[in-house]
């Protein structure tokens, strides 16, 4: 069973998904960062486009949800800590456009996913990725209450930036990942939209823990 969350850099998706993750007791698959950890071997590879399909060929990417956090290693390398960095950020939308790298990453979710009940999220799950999920989530935020949300991550991790570089960076993956041809950011018509810009945090998480426990007890009846 799959419950997916996409939405644009900031919404919310990733604490939300966790927290409904922990509360129903299912398993939470964070797409981003497996796009993130592609870009880790892109970097590698000193963004040659060959020699970063022939490396990403060769290694192993394997992950799992554990106490709050979503661990992807590299054969046995753990590179949790390495995927929120600026230049992963600034380089993983270039990345996420490449029709390969969403193939790749899209054979490691579907694989995983095979067994027991999960809740992904990203940007084209349930457009591209999981069509037929049970429930699909689409949530939204005003991009001043994302920018902020994303300064007070960076600061509390120690990064030197300012809110309008944030806003900025915010504004071009946005653009980037709603314009490309691959797979673009767009919410699935089936699915549910959320706006998190007046919502609590609790409020999130207590709207689609209330969605998903309707739907399975509905379905459950017949
Ligand atoms: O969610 P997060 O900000 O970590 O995602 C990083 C990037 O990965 C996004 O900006 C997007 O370019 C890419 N991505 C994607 N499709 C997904 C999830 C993430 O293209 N399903």
């Amino acid at each position: 069973m799959i419950i997916v969350i996409d939405g644009p850099a900031g919404s919310g998706k990733s604490s939300t998904a966790k927290a409904v993750a922990d509360k129903l007791d299912i398993q939470y698959l964070d797409s981003g960062a497996l796009y993130r950890t592609l870009t880790l071997i892109y970097l590698e590879s000193g963004k040659d486009k060959t020699k970063f399909f022939e490396l990403l060929n060769q290694k192993s990417i394997s992950f799992y949800y554990t106490d709050g956090a979503f661990n992807v290693s590299i054969g046995k390398q753990n590179i949790t800590d390495h995927l929120r960095t600026v230049e992963v950020s600034e380089h993983v939308s270039t990345v996420a456009a490449m029709l390969k790298s969403r193939e790749h990453v899209n054979r490691l979710m579907r694989k995983a996913v095979q067994q027991g009940a999960w809740i992904a999220e990203g940007r084209d799950l349930g457009t591209a990725v999981f069509p037929d999920a049970e429930l699909k989530f689409f949530m939204v935020a005003d991009l001043d209450t994302r920018a902020e949300r994303r300064y007070k991550e960076l600061k509390a991790k120690g990064t030197d930036i300012t809110k309008d570089e944030v806003k900025k960076r915010i504004l071009e993956r946005d653009r980037k990942d709603s314009q490309r041809k691959s797979d673009p950011l767009r919410k699935a018509d089936d699915a549910i939209k959320v706006d998190t810009s007046e919502m609590t945090f609790e409020q999130q998480v207590n709207f689609i823990c209330s969605k998903i426990t309707d739907k399975f007890q509905r379905l459950l009846k017949y």
